[in-house]
């Protein structure tokens, strides 16, 4: 098979926008592919010669593709580089180029899929010293065989810009159509897809023997995709989408990761298939010393922490930990994390995708050992009911979580996203900016502390009140603005006390974030925050700057 069809098949898709055509210029180039290609030449497809789970990637900069064009094509660097400010597009250079060598009569033997393929292999392994002199003699190579599309598509490859528009979904329904074209195939391979990251794999798989893809098991050390959440509005949401009574489980925000074990190795997968394991050596320890087992996959989020306090630390205060990949050791230290394990899917040889999620919970309850600021099991309560639902998510939020996951019980794991296996619930990300205009008095721990606050928007020069948030502030003063120091600023401009409760100016600002807005006669603006948190103190800001009345008919309305 020469390399020029996948040249062609690339113009094609890159000329049609719909995934129904690509799906199908795809379908009729597999049926060929089987008959006189390989399977792993599928990865071209998407401008790959490795599974999808390998995230290494070919190591070519645009200086490097501009070196081999000049070397390929016997012309000075700055020729090339002066189109390329012209033109902007690697790939159109090199079809021009060799259009150029083409009138001078220079093409000489064709060239191979075969070839390409493996070149291409070479060029992507290369690393070390001399890699770059190595890498650019082997481009230079291929594109003194190529002809114009070859050549445009030989770059745009190496430099991960194939611009033809083939997603994953896109290749499992060119599949679909090319060897079981009925909605049991599609779902069949999408889950072979799922379990393999491979489309050689399961190419192959479709195309020898009897087409079954039986074979394809899932296997720790290879990543497989996650089971993803559907957004529920509310509660009531939450469970039509996973059923009543349903698991409630914290919402930690941190980032998920998968940790496999197998033959006394521990690796771990991001939620994007990419390998971090030597950026967490901490976590593989974690993972090694508290989880019993022979192999496993457990699926986890794993969440930063400060090192004073203990408290839950937000996403982007850790996320450095995931690219770094110097002085690892400091950032364990800097930056801890605690591991939250919330799913199993693989134990001791055996796959536990099509077991329901009750079952695979026990297990993980069973062999954790849980361990404080190391590694534990996701909270978790079984909840049948709205009420008792609306307090675990006040206290999620309490406890600093983003919100909560509720979980079907007789779910298996489906990977992707689907309706009826999990969703995820959690405050409206835009903040309201309110004015507080009264508070209570705590009591318990809190005694003495003003520690619930009536917040109020505006409306012209009035102040009108949509709410009372008690949640948001912290306990000590060294974790951030305290119950203490508001009750300070507040206790200075009360008007009128009755009671536990406080009127106050309307002075001190602060950013609340809420679940929903609802209608309400218990306040003045006839609206109410449900489930209101303070994420911030606003000291730079004042009373004439905060929402609006109307915005806040518009966050209801929406
Ligand atoms: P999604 O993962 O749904 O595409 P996203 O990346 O924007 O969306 P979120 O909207 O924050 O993430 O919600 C889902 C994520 O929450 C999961 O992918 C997982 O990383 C994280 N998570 C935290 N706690 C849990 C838990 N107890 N169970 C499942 N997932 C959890």
């Amino acid at each position: 098979m020469r390399y020029e069809e996948f040249a062609q098949v690339y113009e094609k898709l890159s000329n049609v926008s719909g995934k129904i055509e690509k799906a199908e210029i795809l379908a009729s180039f597999l049926k060929e592919l089987k008959a006189r290609g390989k399977p792993e030449w599928i990865y071209l497809l998407r401008g790959g010669v490795v599974p999808e789970y390998d995230s290494r990637e070919f190591g070519v900069s645009r200086q490097l593709a501009l070196k081999a064009l000049a070397k390929a094509y016997g012309i000075k660097q700055e020729k090339v580089i002066e189109s390329f400010t012209k033109i902007g597009d690697i790939g159109l250079i090199a079809e021009e180029l060799a259009g150029k060598r083409k009138q001078t009569g220079l093409t000489s033997t064709r060239l191979e899929a075969g070839k390409v393929f493996e070149t291409l292999r070479k060029i992507f392994i290369i690393t070390g010293k001399g890699s770059v002199d190595r890498k650019l003699a082997l481009i230079a190579e291929l594109l003194s065989h190529a002809t114009e599309k070859e050549a445009k598509y030989l770059m745009r490859t190496l430099l991960a810009d194939l611009r033809i528009g083939v997603a994953g979904g896109i290749l499992v329904d060119a599949l679909t159509k090319a060897f079981q074209d009925d909605e049991e195939g599609k779902r069949k391979i999408q889950e072979a897809y799922d379990l393999a990251n491979d489309f050689a794999l399961v190419f192959s798989a479709l195309t020898r023997g009897n087409g079954s893809l039986e074979g394809i098991r899932m296997k720790p050390g290879v990543p497989v995709n996650p089971l993803l959440a559907v957004k529920a509005d509310n509660i009531e949401d939450a469970f039509s989408i996973c059923g009543k009574p349903a698991a409630f489980e914290y919402k930690y925000d941190g980032f998920r990761l998968m940790a496999h074990k197998f033959e006394g190795k521990i690796v771990l997968f991001t939620r994007r298939l990419e390998e971090v394991s030597k950026q967490f050596p901490d976590v593989v320890a974690a993972v090694k010393n508290y989880v019993a087992g022979e192999s496993f996959i457990l699926d986890c989020e794993a969440v930063g922490y400060d090192v004073k306090t203990g408290k839950p630390r937000p996403f982007e205060a850790v996320s450095q930990r995931i690219h770094r990949k110097h002085n690892i050791e400091k950032l364990v230290k800097d930056l801890p994390v605690v591991l939250h394990v919330f799913d199993i899917i693989y134990y001791n040889g055996k796959s536990l995708i099509d077991e329901p999620f009750k079952e695979r919970r026990k297990l993980i309850e069973k062999i954790i050992r849980e361990k404080e600021k190391v590694i534990n099991v996701s909270v978790l309560k079984i909840i049948d009911n709205e009420k008792e639902a609306e307090k675990f998510y006040q206290r999620a939020l309490d406890a600093g979580e983003e919100g909560v996951m509720i979980k079907s019980l007789e779910g298996r794991y489906q990977q992707g996203r689907k309706v009826g296996y999990m969703a995820k619930l959690k405050p409206e990300v835009k903040d309201l900016d309110l004015v507080i205009v009264g508070a209570e008095y705590g009591t318990g721990k809190r005694a003495g502390w003003l520690t619930s606050y009536y917040v109020a928007c505006r409306s012209g020069d009035k102040f009108l009140e949509v709410g009372k948030v008690s949640s948001g502030l912290k306990e000590k003063k060294e974790e951030g603005t305290s119950y203490e120091e508001i009750t300070h600023l507040l206790k200075k401009i009360v008007t009128s006390e009755e009671k536990h409760v406080v009127r106050v100016q309307p002075k001190i600002v602060v950013s609340v974030t809420y679940q929903n807005i609802q209608k309400s006669p218990e306040y003045s603006s006839k609206y109410a925050l449900r489930f209101p948190r303070i994420t911030h103190y606003r000291p730079d800001r004042n009373a004439r700057d905060i929402t609006s009345l109307h915005d806040i008919e518009q966050a209801a309305k929406r």
